[in-house]
């Protein structure tokens, strides 16, 4: 249902609950984010049925991160629940997707990759990406998830982080909105205009079938297909 990532020097856990929160008024019924530091390895989660609130009341104390990706629910494949909640991670803890929209074709792959061993946590449709992604031997990030994206059937929009390549965040869109915040040495990504506005006014839509890497100080757009495409921040106009 909503998305809001960031990536840049500023704590991310409550950046992000206050973008969870501008995208309250789409409806949902669980939320969660994951978040990584500099300052340590990995990925940490935490994610809950339930409102903002309730996530923001399971955040840790010590939950510290400058790069991170949050999603807000509307369950489509599977009961609102904690488990089903996004993010989802693969066994590892390696990579972690939120995705927007309806995997048509999960049932099919997620046969294919039980078949294969993967044990699955959830029920969604979504965490078929997780482990495709996870699964591809391709080299970068954006190869991984184009490899993924390949055999993906559906609307989507996701984003993506990876334990390996903790400088980025690497988004997608098919039928899902996503929209870039562009900063000053921050990046943000969301579903939502209205989660960006209070950052910058300064944003980059992605059209059907693009792909974006966002670090810190630098984003570039593609397609799923690879080529590079020219993105021209536009300038958003809101009454606060
Ligand atoms: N199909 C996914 C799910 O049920 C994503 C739903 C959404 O867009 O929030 O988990």
């Amino acid at each position: 249902c909503g998305i809001v990532g960031y990536i840049g020097k500023r704590d991310v856990a409550p950046l992000l609950l206050e973008g969870l929160a501008r995208l309250e008024y789409r409806g949902y019924d669980s939320a969660g984010m994951v978040i990584s530091s500099p300052k340590s390895a990995g990925l940490k989660m935490v994610k809950a049925k339930g409102r903002v609130r309730d996530l923001e009341a399971r955040v840790p104390k010590r939950f510290a991160g400058t790069t991170g990706i949050a999603h807000t629910r509307w369950a489509t494949h599977g009961a609102p629940s904690d488990v089903n909640s996004h993010p989802h991670l693969d066994p590892e803890n390696k990579v972690a997707v939120v995705h927007n929209g309806i995997v048509d074709n999960a049932s099919e792959l997620r046969a294919k990759l039980e078949a294969d061993g993967v044990v699955f946590a959830s029920e969604t449709d979504t965490e078929v990406l997780t482990h495709l992604i996870a699964r591809s031997q391709a080299d970068s990030l954006e190869e991984k998830v184009r490899e993924a994206l390949k055999v993906v059937e559906g609307t989507y929009g996701i984003a993506v982080m990876h334990a390996d390549f903790s400088d980025r965040i690497v988004v997608a869109r098919n039928g899902s909105p996503v929209i870039l915040g562009i900063g000053e040495k921050e990046m943000l990504v969301a579903s939502d205009v209205a989660a960006l506005i209070a950052h910058t006014r300064q944003v980059v839509t992605l059209n059907d079938g693009e792909m974006a890497t966002l670090k810190a100080d630098d984003f570039r757009t593609y397609t799923t297909e690879g080529s590079r495409t020219t993105a021209t921040p536009e300038t958003v106009e809101w009454e606060a």
